[in-house]
This record gives C-alpha cells, sequence and structure tokens, in this order.
C-alpha cells in the first residue's frame, strides 16, 4: 500500500525524524487559509504540492510555490483536479517553502535477495534516482542493516560521510538510522526521502543556520503485513488503487497480474503456483496469478472471472478447481453466470475434481463448456487455444467481440 506523501511524513514524525511542518487542503479556501496561517508564522513563500501516488510530481507541474495567499489559492486551484500521470489531484499540501541550499536523496528498501533492509544515499538527489542509478551507478552509497542489530553507528557514518554529509552527521545519522525503524515499526518495503535537503533558516534576529531535513516522502507499507497495523489501512487511497486490485481486495480474492496471456483461476494458493508451473511447462505463459479461496461461492467466481478478462492480453482461460470445502457445482454456476455477463469471448479450459465434480460436469456439458480431465490435459488445452488466438485468422489478441 502506498502512502501520500503527507501520510508518509507523519510516520517519520512519530519516529522522530525532521519534517518541516504542513497542512493539508481538499479546496481552495483550505489552501488560501494554510497559506495564509503560514505567511502569518513568518513564511516569505509556502509551497503547494499535489498529494498523489506518482513519482515525479514536480516535473509535472504538481509542486508549486506562492508569494501570497492569493498566489497561494490560485496555484492550489490549478493543481487541484489536475491530472497527474493518470491520476486526479484531490488534495495539496501547503507548508512554508524551504530555502534549499542542497539536496540529497536517502532511502530504505526491502532487499528480498538479501533478506536485509539497504539503505541508499546519493548526492544527487532531486532528481529520479532510477537515472542517477543508470548514468553513475557509483554516485549511489549502499549499506545493509544488520537484522538483530539494525544500521550501527558506524555504517551510518560512513553512509553520511561518502554523501557528502560531513557536515550534517549528527542528523545526517539519526536520519538513516530513523528510516530503518520506520521501516521496522510499519512493516514498511520502502521509506524513500527525495530531496533529503540541507535548507537554510533565517532567524527572528536575522541569523542564518543550516538544517538537514526531510522535504519529501514516500512510503510503501508490506500490505501482507497490514494486520498488524489496524490504523494504517485507514490512509489506504482507494481512489488511487488499480481497479483490478481493488476489486480483488472488495472481493477477498489474491489476485496477481503476470504478463502472460493464460487466465489461472483456481482454489488454493498451491494449486494456483502449479497450475502456473503446468501453464509454463506446457508451453505457455500465465496472464496471473489468482487464488479464489476456499469456500468460494458463485458470485466469487464471477468476480474472479471479470478480474482475469479485464486483461486485454488474455486470450485463454484456466480454471482448475479441486473441491474441498468448494463445491464443484457452485464454481460451475459462477463460470454460467460469469460467462453471461462476460463482454470478451475467450476460450476457457475448465477442470473440475472433488466435491460435486459430477454435477459441476453435468452442468457445464450443458453450458458447453470444454473441460478436461486431468491438470495437465488442462494446461496443454489452455496453451493450445491461446496460440490459436494468437496466430488463428479468427481472433487476434485484445479481439473484443
Ligand atoms: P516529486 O517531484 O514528486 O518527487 O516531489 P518533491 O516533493 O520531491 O518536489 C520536487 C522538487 O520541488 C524538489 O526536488 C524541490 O526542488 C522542489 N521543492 C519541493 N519543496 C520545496 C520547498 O519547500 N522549497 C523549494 N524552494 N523547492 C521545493
Ligand atoms: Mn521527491
Amino acid at each position: 500500500m502506498k502512502l501520500q506523501e503527507a501520510d508518509a511524513k507523519s510516520l517519520l514524525v512519530e519516529q522522530g525524524l525532521p519534517v518541516p511542518g504542513w497542512d493539508v487542503a481538499h479546496t481552495v479556501d483550505e489552501a488560501r487559509a494554510a497559506a495564509e496561517r503560514w505567511f502569518t508564522a513568518g513564511a516569505d513563500k509556502v509551497v503547494i504540492k499535489a498529494q498523489v501516488l506518482v513519482g515525479g510530481r514536480g516535473k509535472a507541474g504538481g509542486v508549486k510555490l506562492a508569494s501570497t495567499p492569493e498566489e497561494a489559492a490560485e496555484v492550489a486551484g490549478a493543481i487541484l483536479g489536475m491530472d497527474i500521470k493518470g491520476m486526479t489531484v484531490r488534495k495539496v499540501l501547503v507548508a512554508a517553502a524551504a530555502e534549499i541550499v542542497k539536496e540529497y536523496y536517502l532511502s530504505a528498501v526491502l532487499d528480498r535477495a538479501d533478506r536485509r533492509i539497504l539503505l541508499m544515499g546519493s548526492a544527487e538527489g532531486g532528481v529520479e534516482i532510477e537515472q542517477v542509478a543508470e548514468e553513475h551507478p557509483e554516485a549511489i552509497i549502499r549499506r545493509h542493516a544488520d537484522p538483530l542489530l539494525g544500521l550501527l553507528d558506524f555504517q551510518a557514518r560512513d553512509l553520511a560521510f561518502e554523501m557528502g554529509l560531513g557536515a550534517h552527521l549528527k542528523a545526517a545519522v539519526a536520519i538513516a538510522k530513523g528510516l530503518v525503524a520506520t521501516m521496522r515499526a510499519y512493516d514498511a518495503d520502502l521509506v524513500e526521502i527525495n530531496p533529503l535537503a540541507i535548507v537554510r533558516e533565517i532567524g527572528p534576529d536575522g541569523t542564518t543556520n543550516e538544517q538537514l531535513v526531510c522535504l519529501d516522502a514516500k512510503v510503501t507499507i508490506d500490505d501482507s503485513a497490514l494486520g498488524r497495523h489496524p490504523g494504517l489501512e485507514d490512509l489506504r487511497d482507494p481512489d488511487e488503487e488499480a481497479p483490478e486490485d481493488r476489486e480483488a481486495r472488495e472481493a477477498g480474492l489474491t489476485f496477481i497480474k503476470l504478463d502472460g496471456t493464460i487466465g489461472c483461476m483456481v482454489n488454493g494458493a498451491g494449486l494456483a503456483m502449479t497450475t502456473m508451473d503446468l501453464v509454463k511447462r506446457a508451453g505457455g505463459e500465465p496472464a496471473n496469478f489468482l487464488d479464489i479461496g476456499g469456500g468460494a461461492r458463485a458470485d466469487k467466481v464471477a468476480a474472479a472471472m471479470r478480474l482475469i478478462l479485464s486483461d486485454p492480453k488474455v486470450d485463454a482461460i484456466l480454471v482448475n478447481i479441486f473441491g474441498g470445502i468448494t463445491r464443484g457445482d457452485e464454481v460451475a454456476k459462477g463460470l454460467i453466470e460469469a460467462r453471461g455477463q462476460q463482454v470478451r469471448d475467450v476460450p476457457m479450459v475448465v477442470r473440475v475434481v472433488g466435491t460435486n465434480a459430477a454435477e459441476a460436469a453435468v452442468l457445464l456439458e450443458e453450458a458447453h463448456f470444454q473441460t478436461a480431465a486431468s491438470l495437465d490435459d488442462a494446461a496443454a488445452k489452455a496453451v493450445a487455444a491461446s496460440r490459436a488466438a494468437q496466430t488463428g485468422p479468427a481472433a487476434s489478441p485484445g479481439t473484443v467481440s
């Protein structure tokens, strides 16, 4: 689950990290009022930032400065409702604009290959890190945190020095360790600060001082760990979830989209994995992982079918049900119902064994479904159907009938 910048920043603040204050505004009037508060508090400019779950908002025109409450309202009016990479902006962050001296990059990610938290830092902040990784990979400093001991002080100091943050060592060490603490506290798989910035502050007496602060924040939480953090689920932005992910979550289905052409509908995670392996062995590529779970009723099966068919690349479907708690006839009814609502005519191969398999067979035969006796047979038939769809004159991938 991706968090909006403002929510991500709240988590950083809870972990004691230095983040300049902000307000969230949903309307032009709220933005004007927030800007007025920042100006009254002494800001000479405010920054208005689109709250959408995509990177590169700055480049897309979603981050703007304003010098008066009126200008802030104008800018907020332009940003609210803006489309950034397919996402509509529904709220903005309003804060006193920082005077940036230099921008850095610092992130913590879950390194699955190493099974540890990986810290990545760079003096080339503000720009997209993927670009830095491609053009100057040596400009990214990496340190792994120990699973038991966390990020050790000497590692954090090393990282800070190599990033060129020697003059802000204490703050940089605290922030690096704070990112690891944030990863652990919320089961995050990414905590990214870009830019981590040295900002200049002018005190009421005219003296200036420089501070290292988190000016942007991106946090993603491991969905499977949300049960451990009841409050976090409320931060989910249903608007910005991929439609198929939302439908899957609401229907209680475990669905992961893949790159192939054969849609798979299976009950049980283990059987779903096996089915995908057999599709590959038969020469095909699965379009998804989909576990409809135990005891799925007809409506759940129909939802699963809609999900599979929402992927235009799918040109054949393999249904593999081992009826235990799940009743074969319920699945068959679901398939028949789903086909009735289906907008695309995609060949389907169905294998149902176990509970009420005989009743299922009768229903499926009456409805003229193609069935298979064994799983190997089903995989072979699905792969053949997909090939025929790709090479045959009758249909090409993505054909809508
Ligand atoms: P992103 O483009 O979605 O990553 O959004 P960011 O929050 O990182 O903002 C993009 C850029 O806007 C930053 O790299 C800064 O250069 C600039 N920016 C953001 N906040 C401020 C601010 O408070 N003051 C100034 N002067 N620039 C800012
Ligand atoms: Mn950024």
